[in-house]
């Protein structure tokens, strides 16, 4: 009996070799393991980038080909690392093993396509310059979805929503509402300085190693209004990264039609 699953790790040995080609498409979700705030789990990061990338290949798998690879659940979360529970690779092995896993990937599958879904935006850095050395040394035409910003749902949140906040939360509510502790949610409160968010976190004319201790940013490790989080919200920025991600798709793949044909 032929398996319809579209989990590279639920087929066969024989099976890859006729089912995946060339221009079959991998999803690797990339996750980390790392505080949240009092109301979401360690592993937030591994749920939202697996079951996006779960509802990513149910939906555009047969049309485009995609085929999902295991989840890479520990990243880059030093920023995080005064808090039990979180769990951070160096930049160093975090790069290794993304590059052994690339080269891995090419020994052992015939697909030259990669999309990575982040669920981590302390990942975000490192591979963004990765894709170069994926593509350089390894011959994989790769790209990086970030879901939070690729989602065009309106979020409508009044102040910074940077982690663990309205839609992270809203997001974890609507894949997996048993891991959320609701009646720890911080009731509505005067959020952080805005200026000092926008300072130390989203200018882009400068960077600094913001951390979730910072009395400035955040008193319980999350930035954001979690207690205005709902599963509909959720829901809505679950469907629009879906929705969007068949675009990016489609330029991950003409991509690789440009490459083949200029290596002609
Ligand atoms: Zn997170």
């Amino acid at each position: 009996m032929a398996s319809s699953s579209r989990t590279v790790g639920e087929l066969t040995s024989p099976e890859v070799a006729q089912r995946l080609r060339e221009t079959s498409i991998l999803c690797l979700p990339m996750g980390a393991i790392e505080q949240h705030g009092v109301h979401l789990p360690l592993n937030t990061d591994v749920v939202v980038a697996e079951e996006l990338a779960r509802r990513i290949v149910a939906r555009w798998g047969e049309e485009l080909d995609l085929w999902q690879l295991p989840t890479v659940s520990i990243g880059l979360s030093r920023e995080h690392d005064w808090a039990p529970g979180t769990l951070s690779l160096t930049i160093q092995s975090f790069v290794a093993l993304m590059r052994d896993v690339a080269r891995d990937i090419v020994r052992a599958l015939p697909a030259r396509n990669l999309v990575i879904v982040n669920g981590h935006g302390g990942n975000r850095g490192v591979l963004d310059n990765l894709l170069y050395e994926l593509a350089g040394d390894f011959g994989l035409n790769a790209c990086v979805i970030h879901p939070f910003d690729l989602s065009q749902a309106e979020t409508r949140a009044t102040s910074a929503d940077v982690h663990g906040g309205k839609s992270e939360t809203s997001v974890m509510l609507a894949l997996a509402p048993q891991l959320v502790r609701r009646e720890l949610i911080a009731p509505a409160g005067a959020p952080p300085d805005g200026d000092v968010i926008a300072a130390l976190i989203f200018d882009r004319g400068v960077s600094f190693p913001w951390r979730t201790d910072d009395p400035r940013l955040t008193t319980d490790g999350a930035i954001g209004e979690a207690h205005a989080a709902s599963p509909e919200l959720g829901q809505a920025i679950i469907d629009s990264v879906v929705a969007e991600t068949r675009g990016v798709l489609q330029r991950l793949l003409e991509n690789q039609r440009l490459l083949r044909g200029s290596r002609r």
